[in-house]
């Protein structure tokens, strides 16, 4: 018999696209900018009652209960809302609808890691350009790359740090092609957002997660805010049932029964955040301005701080050389013990 390397079968594009490293399986995941108070009350009682149900049935089809929750929460209108298994989801799907083979998807340096990697994974371009001096979007630099698509991420993961809403309309108004918004640290910024305009600007889409400030991560959901239009494509691209039944139960009764729950959280997570800044600008750091429930700390220490972090059970993430910041740490806010955690490591280094 013939033997084949198996290897060969997929696409050659393939070799190059990473599969995701996490630290999750530690004690204390302070490096995936979850939250770190839970699940909300309300989601976890609504999985138990839909649990007893089973799951032998399908789910909704385009997560026609969330989208109505979406709608009532942030006065949008419900057709103006797509769904997903997570927004990871939402954006590969709007990349494959709105770009074919070869085209180029612009989007700033540093950002969401898995942007690029979603881009190659649909036969795209990624173009990188880099963030500004105050680590904002560069609206100028992202425009010139002629992109069929731009995304853009405000408050921005890794940095933490915000881009104004005016900037961001800017793009919207001059770009020649469809503008994502992935707005995933939303609930912690000091800043709106875009997502009550969206419906009605034509060339855009923003993101939305509820795997940080609403606590359900392990459940995998997000959503989509645009035109109708827009809508309809990301769907196409989406097909049906990607919502689970049991995410979608959870997602409804955080967003419905536990708005005040996940406020309050949300709010804790910036005192906290804050605190800790204050506390690492003693220790003779100087953390990124940030606007999310995470702060990002350049230090060419990242990976010993890390490493000996996870020694005592605390996982934070460290970048071995983020553009124009080198090397740093990213470390999510949660209860202050937590922090404290993370403050002892670094005075225990010393
Ligand atoms: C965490 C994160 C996401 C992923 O959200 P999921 O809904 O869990 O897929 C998307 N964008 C950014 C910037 C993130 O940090």
């Amino acid at each position: 018999m013939m033997r084949r390397m198996t290897t060969q079968l997929a696409r050659a594009d393939f070799a190059s696209i990473p599969r995701y490293a996490s630290d999750a399986a530690v004690e204390v995941n302070l490096s995936d900018n979850t939250n770190l108070w839970g699940t909300p009350p309300a989601a976890l009682a609504a999985l138990s009652v839909a649990a007893a149900g089973g799951a032998a049935a399908y789910p909704s089809l385009y997560g026609e209960a969330l989208k109505e929750a979406v709608a009532q929460t942030h006065g949008v209108p419900a057709e103006c809302v797509v769904t997903g298994n997570g927004s990871d989801d939402v954006l590969d799907c709007a990349l494959r609808a709105f770009a074919s083979t070869g085209d180029i998807v612009a989007h700033p340096n540093p950002t969401f890691v898995m942007l690029p990697v979603f881009a190659r994974i649909n036969g795209l371009r990624p173009v990188a350009v880099p963030l500004n001096a105050s680590y904002e979007m560069d609206a100028d630099a992202l425009l010139a790359t002629g992109a069929r698509i731009i995304y853009l991420c405000t408050p921005n993961n890794p940095t933490g740090t915000s881009t104004p809403p005016e900037v961001v309309l800017r793009i919207i108004a001059e770009a020649p092609g469809l503008v994502i918004i992935d707005e995933a640290y939303a609930e912690f910024s000091r800043m709106e957002g875009v997502l009550r305009l969206a419906p009605s600007l034509e060339r855009v889409l923003v993101c939305r997660t509820m795997s940080k400030a609403y606590g359900l991560a392990g459940l995998r959901a997000g959503f989509g805010v645009g035109s109708r239009a827009i809508v309809e494509a990301v769907e196409r691209s989406r097909g049906p049932y990607k919502l689970s039944a049991l995410a979608e139960r959870a997602a409804v009764a955080a967003m419905v029964d536990d708005a005040d729950w996940v406020r309050t959280h949300a709010a804790d997570a910036v005192a906290n955040r804050t605190r800790l800044e204050a506390a690492l600008r003693e220790l003779g750091f100087a953390p990124l301005p940030s606007d999310t429930n995470f702060v990002c700390v350049p230090t060419p220490r990242a990976t010993e701080i890390a490493t000996f972090a996870r020694g005592r059970g605390l996982a934070i993430r460290a970048f071995n050389d983020l553009p124009q910041i080198g090397p740093a740490l990213r470390i999510t806010a949660g209860p202050w013990p937590l922090m404290e955690r993370i403050l002892d490591v670094v005075r225990d280094l010393g």
